[in-house]
C-alpha cells in the first residue's frame, strides 16, 4: 500500500485526519497552500509539501516523488458570508484546485478520493431530517463549489475509472481530545469557538443571529458533529473504496439539533463562566434547521459516532482554546 495524499492537511478538519490516519498506521503525504491552515498543525510525522493545488506542476512533481495510493481532499475555501462577496475566489480555489488535482490524479493513475463536502448542498431543506436523495439546491457560491466538485467527480469517474466517496458534513466542531491541535480560524465566524472567546477574556458577549425562526426557542436548529468522528468516516470510505465500492455520497451529522441558545447554555455550564448573550439581527442565508439522516452511513460504512454529546463536544473545544487562546499563534 502507498501514502495516502491529504490536500489541505494544515487546516481544521485536514489536521484532525492526518493525525487519526498516522495513529491507524497509514503513511501519509500532506500539501497545504498555509492560505488558511497552519504548518503548526500538520503531524511531525507527515510528509509535507506546501503549495497551491492550482499549480499542475507542483501537484505532479508530489505524484512523482511519493507512492501515493489515494487521496482525501480538503484543500478548499469554506466560509459562507465571504462566498458571497467574492464568488470567483471560491470557483478558483474551489473548482479549479480540484480540476487541476484530477488532471494530475488520472496521469498518475491514483484512482481513489475522499471528498470533504457539505450539508450547504442542500440548501433550505425539503424535510428533516435531510435525507442524500433530498433536492441539492445550494443558497450559497460555497456550497454550489462543493456541489460540482461532487459533479467533477462523477464525470471523471465515468471517463477514467476513479472512484470517490463524497462526505456531506453538517457543523463540524470539537477537538482532538489530546489536546495539540484544533479549530483555528482567521477570521471566526463558527459559533462555538465565537462563544469560548467569551470565557477566555477575548470577546465580551455571544451575539444570538435571530430570535424569531420557527424553532421551540426562536434560535437556529444545527446539528454538531465532532471532527474526530467526522474523520473517522473518511478511514471508513477509505477502506470501502478499498474493498472496491462504488462512488457514493454520505451525509455526516449526530441526528439530533441544538438551537443557539442550547449551545451557549451548555458552553456555560461547561466553561462555568456567564457568557453574556445579545439578540441581533438574522444572518442573511442562515435556514432555519438542518439536520442529518446519516443513516446511510452507520449502515454502508459502519459509521459510529463517539462523541454525540454536546457537552463532551463543547468540553473537547475549550480544552483547546482554553490552552490555545490565539490558536496556533503564540499571540
Ligand atoms: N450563530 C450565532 N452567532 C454567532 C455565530 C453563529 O447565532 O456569532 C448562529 C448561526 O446563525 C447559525 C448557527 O449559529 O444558526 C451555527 O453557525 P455557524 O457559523 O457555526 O455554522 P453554519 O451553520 O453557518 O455552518
Amino acid at each position: 500500500m502507498g501514502s495516502i495524499l491529504v490536500l489541505g492537511g494544515a487546516g481544521y478538519i485536514g489536521s484532525h485526519m492526518v493525525y487519526e490516519l498516522i495513529d491507524a498506521g497509514e503513511q501519509v503525504v500532506v500539501i497545504d497552500n498555509l492560505q488558511t491552515g497552519f504548518r503548526e498543525a500538520v503531524h511531525p510525522k507527515a510528509v509535507f509539501y506546501e503549495g497551491d493545488i492550482r499549480d499542475r506542476a507542483f501537484v505532479d512533481s508530489v505524484f512523482e516523488k511519493e507512492d501515493i495510493e489515494g487521496a482525501i481532499h480538503f484543500a478548499a475555501v469554506s466560509q459562507v458570508g465571504e462566498s458571497m462577496k467574492d464568488p470567483l475566489k471560491y470557483y478558483s480555489n474551489n473548482l479549479c484546485g480540484t480540476e487541476v488535482l484530477l488532471e494530475s490524479m488520472v496521469a498518475h493513475g491514483v484512482d481513489k478520493i475522499v471528498f470533504s463536502s457539505t450539508a450547504a448542498t442542500y440548501g433550505e431543506p425539503e424535510s428533516i431530517p435531510i435525507l442524500e436523495t433530498d433536492r441539492t439546491l445550494p443558497t450559497n457560491c460555497y456550497g454550489e463549489t462543493k456541489l460540482s466538485m461532487e459533479k467533477m467527480f462523477h464525470w471523471t469517474s465515468q471517463a477514467h475509472g476513479l472512484r470517490f466517496v463524497s462526505l456531506r458534513y453538517f457543523n463540524a466542531c470539537g477537538a482532538h481530545p489530546n489536546g495539540k491541535i484544533g479549530e483555528a480560524h482567521n477570521p471566526e465566524t463558527h459559533l462555538i469557538p465565537l462563544i469560548l472567546q467569551v470565557p477566555n477574556g477575548q470577546r465580551e458577549y455571544i451575539s444570538i443571529f435571530g430570535n424569531d425562526y420557527d424553532t421551540e426557542d426562536g434560535t437556529c436548529v444545527r446539528d454538531y458533529i465532532h471532527v474526530n468522528d467526522l474523520v473517522q468516516a473518511h478511514i471508513l470510505a477509505l477502506d470501502y473504496l478499498r474493498r472496491g465500492g462504488e462512488n457514493n455520497i454520505f451525509n455526516l451529522g449526530n441526528g439530533v439539533g441544538f438551537s443557539v441558545r442550547e449551545v451557549v447554555e451548555t458552553a456555560r455550564r461547561v466553561t462555568g463562566h456567564a457568557i453574556p448573550e445579545r439578540e441581533e439581527a438574522r444572518r442573511a442565508g442562515d435556514p432555519s434547521t438542518l439536520i442529518a439522516s446519516s443513516e446511510k452511513a452507520k449502515k454502508v460504512l459502519g459509521w459510529k459516532p463517539q462523541f454525540g454529546d454536546l457537552n463532551t463536544i463543547i468540553e473537547t473545544a475549550w480544552n483547546w482554546h482554553r490552552t490555545h487562546p490565539h490558536g496556533y499563534q503564540t499571540k
